[in-house]
């Protein structure tokens, strides 16, 4: 299958978009709101750009609007330094978002507390007085039913009095919680009189010493969705058993038109590391360049490496959306980073493991300007003036003295063809005292020119090269997998089974000189060596540092 119908094939519709159509067939909504709801605990990572690239989707595709909820309720974890790198994040992925539509759970801790007194007025909540323990223990197990509480039967005007003294801070945390009055002996453990709200005398980041109760997300969570007119509410499969509660509060709070939640299969990638706490452990331990480091799947770490956040929308389509949970395989996302630079970028010639080659018939002191295509793909990107001369790099890989049969590259007697340049003949090659080659000598045929109709004799090899005296000495970065594929991600005791050769720095690579104007963020195909971008982090104006995105040889096929 072409990669053209690879795509147009997973634009199929998927279950979430087929349950959106009957719920606006039938009536239900006539509009569509999403969210995505992060928790400002931590950097996002692959995974969330999973939910965003859905939730943002679904909002275009109906015309509709997306928000994005910080799901800050929950006083101790919290930590503002988060916000805006998701925002940032967020932003990036999605092209951009409303800034008029962002929003913070804690600025309804007023209207979720009205909606907690509603239930206790309808006789649907009680202020329980039992231990955590205690509620533990009388909660039953799956085989058995639970107890019911000795508070459960409370009045509501004893519930209200007592609730807002829990407002009022008159209890110590731990004495008191409310608590939904549902079903103890529901199948369902969660429908079990399930605690909302909490006593914790704690400061949050936004409200500050206002509340010292504090609502529980089961309860939090639909609330902040139905206030927004949220229509639906897209979360992950370990929800599922949490839904029945999800309908139970908005249903009993007096909304018009209350939102709904579907759950979808979490993204997984094969053997690479998404949790958070192993990532602060990899980043504690120095064993990566902290959050960023371009061998992560955080975003900032994708952005880093040179993805665009059109190759993350890409990959997230071909992934697809799913009911069960399944892994995607990393080489996807380098099969949709690779589309996506393909035809938009310049290709230029990098050689990373210099060996010198002189041409001993070429003038000496003269430099010639070549003509080439910026992307023989996609003339639009124009041609640049390449500068050649006497004395050239090529691969250390690209000479061989004593070739393997099939070698087409240079080695004694042998002609290649110097890419948008010349035929080069080899003629000899020194050595140090270990034998390793230090140059190589050939003589060029000045008829053999690219781009001047030469038909006079073929050559099987073509290699890139980079003009010595005008070279731009860069560093480059080389990954691959932090995690050792062959082993799996996690050792027993639950260790990282690290790959030692995830990053390898080559810190003597000569580029032609148009790359010296590269900016930081900037990418380019290196011809036969890959996708790279100017990291910008470790790049000075003395030198840069490119870091490869991806190779170009695949082990992906899509449609298979
Ligand atoms: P934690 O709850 O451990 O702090 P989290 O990864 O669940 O971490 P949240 O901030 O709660 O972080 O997640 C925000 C949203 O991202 C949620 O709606 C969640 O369902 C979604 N999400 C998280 N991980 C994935 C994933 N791997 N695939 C798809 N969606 C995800
Ligand atoms: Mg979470």
């Amino acid at each position: 299958m072409s990669a053209e119908n690879a795509k147009e094939e997973v634009i199929s519709r998927n279950f979430i978009e087929n349950e959106i159509d009957k719920d606006l067939k039938n009536g239900r909504y006539d509009h569509v709101i999403t969210r995505f709801p992060p928790e400002p605990n931590g950097y996002l990572h692959i995974g969330h750009a999973k939910s965003i690239v859905l939730n943002t989707g679904l909002a275009k595709e109906y015309n509709g609007n997306f928000n994005l909820r910080f799901d800050d309720t929950n006083p101790t974890k919290e930590d503002v330094e988060y916000v805006n790198s998701i925002l940032e994040d967020v932003a990036w992925i999605a092209g951009d978002i409303d800034r008029e539509r962002v929003f913070f759970a804690s600025d309804y801790f007023d209207k979720m507390y009205e909606k907690a007194e509603l239930l206790i007025q309808k006789g649907l909540a009680y202020v329980c007085d039992l231990s955590a323990e205690e509620i533990r223990e009388y909660r039953g197990t799956l085989k058995e039913p639970g107890k019911n509480s000795p508070y459960r039967d409370r009045s509501i005007e004893e519930n209200l009095d007592l609730f807002r003294r829990m407002k009022a801070g008159e209890f110590e945390d731990g004495t008191h919680v409310l608590r939904a009055k549902i079903d103890m002996s529901s199948p369902n453990m969660n429908m079990r009189d399930p605690v909302i709200y909490r006593i914790a005398h704690m400061t949050h980041h936004n409200t500050g010493d206002k509340w010292c109760i504090y609502p529980m997300y089961d309860f939090a969570h639909p609330l902040e969705d139905a206030f927004e007119g949220v229509t639906h509410s897209i979360c992950t499969l370990e929800f599922e058993d949490h839904r029945p509660l999800y309908e139970w509060v908005v249903n009993n709070t007096d909304f018009e038109n209350p939102p709904r939640q579907i759950e979808f299969a979490k993204l997984y990638l094969t053997n690479v590391i998404t949790g958070k706490r192993y990532i602060k452990k990899l980043v504690e331990e120095g064993i990566v360049d902290g959050w960023d480091d371009p061998r992560l799947v955080s975003i900032a770490a994708l952005r880093r490496r040179g993805f665009t956040p059109e190759s993350i929308r890409m990959f997230m389509k071909l992934s697809g959306v799913a009911k069960a949970n399944a892994s995607s395989d990393y080489a996807m996302l380098e099969y949709c980073i690779r589309e996506d630079l393909k035809l938009k970028r310049t290709r230029a010639m990098a050689v990373l493991n210099p060996l010198k080659l002189v041409i001993t018939n070429y003038p000496e002191n003269e430099i010639e300007y070549l003509d080439v295509d910026n992307n023989l793909e996609n003339e639009e990107l124009g041609k640049r003036k390449v500068p050649f001369g006497r004395e050239l790099y090529i691969e250390k890989e690209d000479f061989m003295i004593e070739p393997p049969k099939k070698y087409k590259r240079l080695y004694p007697d042998n002609e290649v063809r110097l890419m948008n340049a010349y035929f080069v003949k080899c003629t000899g090659y020194d050595t140090d005292e270990n034998g390793e080659v230090t140059t190589v000598y050939c003589t060029y045929d000045p008829e053999t020119k690219s781009g001047s109709g030469f038909t006079g004799r073929k050559v099987k090899g073509t290699i890139h090269w980079v003009a010595a005296e005008t070279a731009y000495d860069a560093e480059v970065r080389l990954y691959e997998n932090l995690v050792d594929e062959e082993k799996g991600v996690y050792n027993e005791d639950g260790s990282i089974n690290l790959n030692p050769d995830s990053l390898t720095v080559l810190t003597d690579c000569k580029l032609e000189p148009s790359l010296a104007e590269a900016l930081p963020g900037d990418s380019f195909q290196f011809v036969r060596n890959g996708y790279f971008n100017v990291d910008t982090k470790d790049s000075t104006d003395e030198k840069k540092v490119f870091n490869r995105i991806v190779s170009l040889k695949s082990s992906y096929k899509p449609g298979k």
